[in-house]
């Protein structure tokens, strides 16, 4: 039997980027996959503009008790006139600084002189002449062209899934639409006569389909594309249409249960008539039977029946299969590989001791204690039947065979989140 290290690497040799990519409109994009870096045509801000409501002004000509003419009014989306001598120009946030003006004074450190303002017919701005009760500084409240975003910088990379702030700020340099990874299809069965769809009326002997209803959702919030292929009764010529069918169909394929050795397991016996096996056990709790092959050069996932084992595997292995494939370029959630299954540090709060011969992955929960640490907890039940473990739990933490530990000490841990991303339970 393989270690998981080495069925990982197997695995991800053979996850190519896809090759195929399509323009997204940006109002679409969210979620998606870059697949070529972008970069700004233009400064952000386009150019020198006001953060606040006052007066451009010149910052040498201005002195204490002197009042001055306001020559123009400038709002947001206007396009001023140079400040002319000696005056000073009206001015709103956002709004374009006005060539010779250095500086910005609040509205709140200026006094309009009312005198003035009484005498003329007219309360048209221009004809207001306004002091200030504070001295400017060169450059304040103004906000410099280029300051957020400079022409020809990168706005995201290749391989970076949009966040909805990556889509604000390529919305902020004009972007419309850009080039994304086409989503990878998965195509996806459940075996066993035992089981039913939830709604249905359970008879003896029978259970509901959690894996169905756990990889349709986890092949979604990936960003792929589930071909949901129901379940497929428990006999040999049924195995191999559904393992046809969903070759034909999509990117890859994945199946739950079947893949012992059982008399009611056909699934990798016609995988290995159709196809081929590259490793069919590894040597992980739980988990341990799981196949990778491919069906006529279609990746093939096969999954243990237990759902617990099923979601620990798919996470493990096809997940970053599956990232990687679609152009995710994020090492946290891809590389598992024997450096990375420790690259996350937690402090354990219970005693540990593998002594079987498997790499074991544990569920627990992370938080932050007291003093500000990560630690982990186990999870009570931790039988591969028990899908509460997957829903309560934030992590696995992996224990190779023969390592130990005391409460206390350092441990690792793996988010079993989408993308890698480590949120801690409250
Ligand atoms: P198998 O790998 O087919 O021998 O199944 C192993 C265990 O997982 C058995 O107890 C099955 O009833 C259970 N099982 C298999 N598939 C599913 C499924 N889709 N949903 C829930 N339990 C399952
Ligand atoms: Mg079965």
């Amino acid at each position: 039997m393989i270690t998981f290290e080495q069925g990982f690497e197997q695995v991800m040799a053979h996850a190519a980027i896809t090759s195929r990519n399509e323009l997204v409109p940006l109002d679409k994009a969210l979620g998606r996959i870059v697949a070529s870096t972008q970069q700004s045509i233009i400064d952000v801000p386009g150019y020198d503009n006001s953060a606040m409501d006052g007066y451009a002004v010149r910052s040498n000509d201005i002195a204490l008790g002197v009042s001055y003419c306001v020559s123009q009014r400038i709002a947001a989306g206007e396009a001023p006139q140079a400040l002319a001598d000696n005056s000073i120009a009206r001015i709103f946030t956002g709004a374009m600084v006005p060539a010779g003006a250095d500086a910005i004074i609040l509205q709140e450190d200026a006094v309009i002189d009312t005198n003035q303002k009484f005498a003329s017919d007219s309360d048209s701005e221009s004809d207001l002449k306004v002091s200030f009760t504070e001295l400017p500084r060169s450059g304040q409240h103004i906000r410099l062209a280029g300051q957020d975003i400079k022409k020809g910088a990168v706005v995201v990379e290749q391989g970076r899934r949009l966040t909805s702030g990556d889509i604000g700020l390529l919305a902020s340099v004009g972007i419309a639409e850009l080039s994304c990874y086409t989503p990878v299809k998965v195509a996806f069965f459940s075996t066993g006569d035992e089981l039913k769809n939830p709604g249905e009326t359970l008879s003896a002997g029978q259970i509901y389909n959690s894996n169905r209803y756990f990889l349709a959702a986890r092949i979604k919030a990936l960003g792929a594309i589930p071909v949901d292929l129901g379940c497929c009764p428990d006999t040999e010529s049924a195995t191999r249409d559904y393992l046809i069918s969903a070759s034909e169909q999509a990117d890859c394929i994945v199946t739950t249960g079947g893949m012992s050795v059982g008399e009611e397991d056909y699934v990798r016996q016609q995988v290995e008539s159709l196809g081929s096996i590259l490793f069919w056990k590894l040597a992980i709790k739980p988990g341990k039977p799981v196949a990778f092959g491919n069906i006529k050069g279609t990746p093939f996932f096969g999954l243990p029946g237990n759902p617990v084992s099923s979601f620990v595997t798919f996470h493990l292995l096809m997940r970053p299969w599956l990232l990687k494939t679609m152009g995710y370029d994020d090492s946290r959630a891809v590389d598992l590989s024997q450096s990375s299954l420790g690259s996350v540090a937690a402090k354990a709060a219970f005693d540990w001791h593998n002594s079987g011969k498997r790499l074991d992955f544990l569920r627990g929960q992370a938080s932050i204690n007291s003093a500000g640490e990560v630690t982990v907890a186990r999870y009570q039940n931790q039988s591969s039947g028990v899908l509460s473990s997957i829903a309560q739990c934030n992590v696995l933490i992996p224990v190779q065979p023969g390592q130990q530990w005391q409460a206390g000490d350092t441990c690792q841990i793996i988010a079993l989140s989408d993308f890698g991303e480590l949120t801690l339970i409250n």
